[in-house]
């Protein structure tokens, strides 16, 4: 065996286990399907400006000890997430705070706009959510599910909002004050000059090769090495054996503009259904540079099928279903270990990657 351990995979998961192993004196080879390190956390740099290839990614967490793990390797900005969402010609402030409430009723007070919730989230009086329609409209009312919920909600996931588990909103705070940090963190930041950097201190020293795909060549990549660490697609492991873990997948459109500042805002969302995406980011305002260009990126959302990229894991009941089924099969995968958002079938942040990660290998040596 030339290696203690293959990586199956070079994004968060992956590159955290490869630093830490090494650190422990082990070696390790990294594979990666695609032509370059990151996952979906990677950056590219277009003439000075770092795009998010995969969509927006700012990293929050409340672990004091995963941001300073992650700030010993790459400095950190200040960029704190407050989106703004578009409905029928009018921006409104997200998440759900007073500035919303205001540009949605004219309510100015904290009071009023409890008032206005109360009365607004009546018809679900005395009965338990049982979707994400109920589960929205006690938490904001129908004015609010309407306007900003409804439509990127059924976009985003291609089903109606009743059909959906409540769970998926419950990540969207609330509040009575004038805040529009999305997060409610402690620690929140973009890494300067790219995510592209926090992976090649996390590689550094380790052989990593792109354009390799596991699947295709397994038996002679298990040769190599004492251990695996997968972190692709379970089912895809398991050759679809009981057919294939739903996701959705998402389209970027990324286009380049000759004028130095497009939306004045890192994250505007579309909440009408009619607009076939969910929203545009423009990544300049992530980590600021001073270019005459600027470069914007549209999101969207449609089904999955295998082949396409799987993005967000379709947690229903069906789905973790099978997805159980899968992960029975793994405890007779000896000396193969599974981790990352794909192998668990997990809406992971990365802040919790990281932390899976290192549990992993504290666990494992
Ligand atoms: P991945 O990043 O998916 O890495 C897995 C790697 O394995 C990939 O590079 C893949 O090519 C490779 N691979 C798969 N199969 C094979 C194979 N057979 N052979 C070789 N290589 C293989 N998190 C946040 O904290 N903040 C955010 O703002 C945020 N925004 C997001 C926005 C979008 C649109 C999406 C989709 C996710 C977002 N996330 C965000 C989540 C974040 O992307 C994940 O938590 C993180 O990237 C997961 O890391 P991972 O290593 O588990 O998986
Ligand atoms: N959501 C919404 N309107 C918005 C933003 C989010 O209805 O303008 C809902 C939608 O159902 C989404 C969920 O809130 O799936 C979680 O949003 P979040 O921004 O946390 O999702 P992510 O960034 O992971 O796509």
């Amino acid at each position: 065996m030339k290696y203690d351990y293959l990586i199956v995979g070079s994004g968060i998961f992956g590159a955290v286990c490869a630093f830490e192993l090494r650190k422990l004196g082990k070696k390790v080879l990294v594979i990666e399907k695609r032509n370059h390190i990151g996952g979906n956390a990677y950056t590219r740099d277009d003439k000075g400006i770092q795009i998010h290839q995969y969509g927006a990614h700012i990293f929050h967490t409340n672990d004091k000890k995963i941001w300073d793990y992650v700030n010993e390797l790459v400095q950190f900005n200040r960029f704190t997430n407050s989106p703004l969402a578009m409905y029928k010609g009018k921006l409104f402030n997200l998440p759900f705070n007073m500035n919303t409430f205001h540009q949605l009723w004219g309510v100015t007070t904290p009071a009023a706009a409890q008032a206005k919730i109360i009365e607004q989230r009546s018809e679900m009086e005395g009965k338990e959510p049982q979707n994400l329609e109920e589960q929205a409209i006690s938490l904001v009312g129908r004015d609010m599910y309407e306007t900003l919920i409804k439509g990127y909600t059924e976009k985003q996931w291609g089903r109606s909002a009743k059909e959906l588990p409540a769970f998926i909103i419950k990540r969207l705070p609330v509040r009575f004050t004038y805040d529009n940090n999305y997060f409610t963190d402690n620690y929140q930041g973009i890494p300067i000059g790219g995510y592209t950097k926090l992976f090649e201190k996390l590689l550094n020293g380790i052989e990593v090769r792109l354009n390799c795909d596991y699947l295709a060549n397994k038996h002679e990549f298990d040769s190599m090495a004492d251990k695996v660490i997968y972190t692709g697609p379970i089912d895809a492991y398991f050759n679809y054996e009981f057919g294939p873990l739903e996701y959705r997948s998402l389209t970027f459109k990324h286009e380049v503009l000759q004028q130095e500042n497009f939306q004045g805002n890192a994250v505007i969302n579309y909440t009408e259904c009619d607009i076939p995406y969910t929203r545009i980011i423009e990544h300049k305002h992530f980590d600021p540079v001073d270019t005459p260009h600027t470069v914007v990126t549209k999101e969207y959302p449609h089904d999955w099928k295998v082949g396409d990229e799987p993005y967000y894991p379709v947690n229903d009941d069906r789905n973790m279903a099978l997805f159980k089924k899968y992960r029975e099969l793994t405890k007779k995968e000896s000396g193969v270990i599974f981790g990352g958002r794909l192998a668990e079938y997990k809406y992971y942040d990365m802040h919790q990657v990281v932390r899976s990660a290192l549990n992993l290998i504290n666990g494992e040596c």
